[in-house]
């Protein structure tokens, strides 16, 4: 079987075991064992919650170097929207796509562009009655996957049509190839992310066997190289003008651009992953059944709030909004436009989405009842403080792995000082009756009256 690929990693050396990440995943993916973090592949979603919270930096995104680009001849660069919103003063967008052609890049297709495609394919598909209500943006992977590990039951409810980014890799290499006649597999196409859960999804896609990326440089690598290079954005003679996307796509960056851009009242947005996790239960008990849409995205504001950006999140939200509003009204996309893009790409998902549902505690029903008996007997014995110095993210997730035979009962601090104390007490006990070698030696006359009393004692 095929592993799993995880941008998030940790680095062992760094890692000083002080448990500042256990409580802040979402998937209860970390445990600290022998003073290091350990990520439970299985479970982890590649949120990036734990980049975040580390104080040592000892949780890391794997991305691709610039350098990467150079294993193609053709190289296009797929700025995400959010990359936007991380220059000062910024003119125009414009200036930042020219900077990308300056850093070696043969072209840029902006991944806002492939937002508004992605927008016009799923009001397409928000006509069919048959799709499950609300219906779920599939916009953000680390939600994609929480639900697949955590919601398994909402799989249904997921919109099926694919990424911005993934349409705008089909889009960029079709419509390079074409305009200089090359072949499709000379040419690279490589996301500026903010997130390594894009990276991940790269390498294990969703809802599709291949993706069309083929590479991912974090926003916070390229952010000074792109600086030092970026121009005043003015084109020369014969240049192309490379800003295609609207106001529409541009403010998928944001927490509710998404939502906003199918043109519905009744959709709901939300940001923060632990927020996203209190609206899908409550889809799962059926209380949001009258809702159209839910856009769920893991960071707070979006994904100008992810793991991988260089500015602060609210700083950049700012930007964006000052840079939105400056925007001209372009046209938006054309009825041919689209037609053309459903012949040329692969906008809907062709692959089934598997439920992982790592949380259960065995494929049998029934040794998973008695499983979850034998969990809850543990969790009630438990102190209940859920203060992680076991190296677990709650007492109940202690239980859990003792069940499933990954921890003992004396990796609770508490329990072990408690043993500690009753064997204590028991040597003490124990020690009161063995002989020191230490006592005085009775004289004669003592000897002698003790002798005395035991004759008396047992001729009674
Ligand atoms: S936050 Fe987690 S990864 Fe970072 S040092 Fe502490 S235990 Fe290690
Ligand atoms: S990336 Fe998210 S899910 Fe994975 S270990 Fe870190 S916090 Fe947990």
């Amino acid at each position: 079987m095929q592993t799993y690929y995880h941008s998030v990693t940790l680095d062992k050396e760094k890692c000083m075991g002080c448990t500042n990440c256990i409580k802040r995943c979402p998937t209860e993916a970390i445990r600290v064992r022998d003073g290091k973090a350990h990520i439970i592949a299985e479970r982890c979603i590649d949120c990036g919650e734990c980049i975040r919270v580390c104080p040592y930096h000892a949780k890391v995104a794997v991305t691709d170097p610039l350098t990467s680009i150079n294993r193609f001849k053709y190289k296009i660069a797929l700025p995400a929207p959010s990359l936007y919103g991380q220059f000062k003063k910024l003119a125009s967008i414009e200036k930042v796509l020219q900077g990308l052609l300056a850093l070696g890049f043969d072209y840029v297709f902006e991944v806002a562009r492939g937002a508004e495609f992605a927008t016009e394919f799923i009001k397409y598909r928000m006509k069919d009655q048959h799709l499950e209500r609300p219906i779920i943006s599939s916009a953000c992977p680390a939600i994609v996957r929480l639900i697949q590990v955590r919601f398994p039951e909402l799989i249904p409810n997921l919109i099926d049509v694919e990424s911005p980014m993934e349409i705008a890799a089909q889009m960029a290499k079709n419509e390079f190839s074409k305009k200089y006649g090359v072949d499709k597999k000379d040419i690279g196409a490589f996301f500026i992310t903010p997130c390594a859960a894009k990276m991940t999804s790269i390498r294990n896609p969703i809802g599709i066997y291949k993706s069309s990326v083929d590479g991912a440089i974090s926003i916070l690598d390229i952010y000074g190289p792109l600086s030092t290079v970026m121009g005043n954005g003015s084109l020369s003679n014969g240049q192309e003008f490379l800003q295609k996307a609207t106001a529409v796509g541009v403010g998928w960056a944001k927490s509710g651009g998404e939502g906003r851009s199918l043109d519905i009242d009744n959709y709901l947005a939300v940001d923060g992953i632990i927020n996203v996790i209190k609206v899908l239960e409550e889809i799962e008990n059926g209380k949001l059944y009258d809702l159209d849409f839910f856009e769920g995205l893991a960071c707070i504001g979006g994904c100008l709030g992810g793991p991988l950006v260089f500015e602060n999140n609210f700083v950049a939200q700012n930007r964006l909004k000052k840079l939105i509003a400056k925007m001209e009204p372009h046209e938006l996309i054309s009825s041919d436009e689209i037609e053309q893009a459903i012949n040329q790409c692969e906008w809907k998902w062709n692959k089934e989405i598997l439920p992982k549902p790592v949380m259960k505690l065995d494929d049998d029903i029934f040794s998973a009842i008695k499983k979850m008996e034998e969990l809850e007997r543990i969790y009630a014995d438990l102190p209940g403080l859920d203060c992680g110095s076991c190296g677990a993210h709650s007492c109940r997730t202690l239980a859990e792995d003792i069940v499933r035979g990954h921890a003992s009962e004396l990796d609770c601090i508490i329990k072990f000082r408690e043993k500690v104390r009753i064997l204590a007490q028991e040597m003490i006990e124990l020690s009161d009756h063995i002989p020191t070698g230490k006592e005085r030696k009775p004289n004669d006359k003592e000897e002698k009256d003790e002798n005395k009393r035991n004759y008396q004692k047992y001729t009674r």
